[in-house]
């Protein structure tokens, strides 16, 4: 039997076995931010440790990063904000460490400018404090989102102690309708298997849907393969992830891009490769998803009604009725037609220049409802330039959109982007925990930047299709 790219990856880069029984894997690429970061550099000084591979560490500032303008300047307003942003300046400046910061030209959310930049590459192990690393594994790699002390583990000894996964399938079968997105079939994935259902596991993306996705919408989905409890999602390389990398900044050049391209090859998994897991959807007959709870399983389609909690096993039936109340639901209630007062497109999940590109091609000539607030926010200082050159600034700020400077924004909201009170956000991020936007009762809906952009115009949940028009057989 063969192999698939999980147990090639992992076993190349297995550098020891611990007595705990667990490997220790050497991490090729060590992505860094400024909120995960200061703490693990203090470890180091404590115990008079240096960075052991810099040339393998990259960073950037995201989270508390303004992003408006005259935010920006320095000092940050924010105090603390301002502390976390000089803490990483010194920390990467001492330890000879790239740093993606405003000066750069290449400032931006980990997760966007890593790609963008051709530092990720497939058959690499990535790690970063950070949940959503689970992003770059649309390259094949093993990407794992890590805590404070294992970054500092990492920059000590460029490796982190680790159990090995299963690893499940998902085989995407079909073909997705006009109007269906790659954030569509994350949400559904998640829908079925349950926010739990990939504890333990490493995610296989695979199928006819996802072959078919660019970079940027398989970056989408294994964003939140860490939504749906894996540890890790990939998507084995091919043709598309190749094609991406030519002639990026970092991307190897020369002889060297032909060696790479060789062993970026020889890690797909095989053809007769075993799995612990394999689970099948059907694309073709996939709607709209949106969620309508306080965890991103908490989904239903456009089309349909919020659930009665009586319809779940009696387990999950307490957090059912928790998710109803805080987010002031009732079963029977219509997903469409829920107000809406605010709109966040971007983040890590949607934040690049095809989900810019789409949106403005949707939102073009129409006017965002007066009851919206509605951010569109680069993921990266090259998405907004590219999207400027592009002229979609101006489509979006002649719809009534405000057009902002790349960061995490109102992901996470520890920057001055934030819910305020009760306001519901149609959100293209990745999570709908309680207070995720900033505000302790502030609700969020996690949808496509499709659903997002009809939410914006209708000021209300609705349904992307009907708004803007696709073949109505579609509907
Ligand atoms: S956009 Fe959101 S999920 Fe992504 S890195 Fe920033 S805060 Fe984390």
């Amino acid at each position: 039997m063969g192999k698939n790219l999980y147990h090639k990856v992992f076993d190349r880069h297995s550098v020891g076995r611990l007595s705990s029984g667990q490997y220790q894997l050497f991490i090729g690429l060590h992505l860094i931010h400024e909120v995960t970061s200061p703490q693990a550099f203090s470890l180091l000084k404590q115990r008079g440790l240096k960075v052991r591979f810099p040339e393998r560490t990259f960073a950037t500032v995201d989270h508390i990063i303004p992003t408006e303008t005259r935010e920006r300047q320095r000092p940050l307003r924010d105090s603390l904000a301002e502390e976390m942003l000089v803490a990483i300046e010194e920390n990467t400046k001492a330890n000879g460490i790239s740093f993606f910061g405003e000066e750069s030209g290449n400032q931006g959310v980990v997760h966007i400018i890593g790609p963008e930049l051709g530092l990720t590459q497939p058959g690499q192990t990535i790690a970063c404090g950070d949940s959503h690393t689970s992003t770059h594994g649309a390259f094949g790699s093993l990407a794992f989102g890590i805590g404070t002390s294992q970054v500092a583990d990492i920059l000590a000894t460029q490796t982190m102690s680790m159990s090995k996964l299963k690893v499940r399938r998902i085989n995407v079968t079909g073909k997705l309708r006009p109007g269906l997105y790659a954030k569509d079939v994350i949400l559904a994935i998640i829908n079925k298997l349950g926010v739990n259902g990939g504890v333990g596991y490493a995610y296989e993306y695979s199928g006819p849907v996802i072959e078919a996705f660019s970079m940027e919408e398989r970056m989408t989905l294994c964003n939140m393969s860490i939504e749906g409890g894996a540890r890790i999602g990939y998507v084995n390389p091919d043709e598309t992830t190749f094609a991406y990398l030519k002639g990026r900044k970092h991307s190897p050049k020369g002889a060297d891009w032909d060696k790479a391209l060789a062993y970026w090859k020889s890690i797909a998994s095989d053809p007769d490769a075993g799995y612990d897991d394999v689970v099948e959807l059907d694309g073709s007959a996939l709607e709209p998803f949106v969620t309508w709870g306080i965890t991103p399983g908490q989904s239903l389609t456009v089309t349909q009604s919020i659930p009665a909690a009586e319809t779940f096993p009696a387990d999950e039936q307490p957090l059912i009725r928790e998710a109803m109340e805080y987010m002031s639901l009732e079963a029977g209630q219509p997903i469409a037609g829920i107000p809406i007062d605010v709109v966040f497109i971007g983040s890590c999940t949607n934040g690049r220049l095809s989900d810019f590109q789409e949106v403005a091609r949707l939102v073009k000539g129409r006017k965002v409802s007066p009851r919206v607030k509605a951010l569109v926010v680069p993921g990266s200082r090259e998405v907004q330039r590219q999207a400027e050159a592009l002229g979609l600034k101006e489509i979006f700020v002649e719809a009534g959109f405000q057009w902002r400077e790349p960061g995490c924004s109102m992901c996470l909201a520890m920057n001055p982007d934030k819910l305020e009170g009760r306001q519901m956000c149609a959100s293209t991020s990745n999570r709908n925990f309680k207070g995720r936007q900033g505000s302790s009762s502030g609700r969020t809906l996690l949808m496509s930047p499709a659903m997002a952009a009809a939410a914006a115009i209708e000021g209300k949940v609705a349904d992307s299709r009907v708004v803007f028009g696709y073949a109505k057989e579609t509907v």
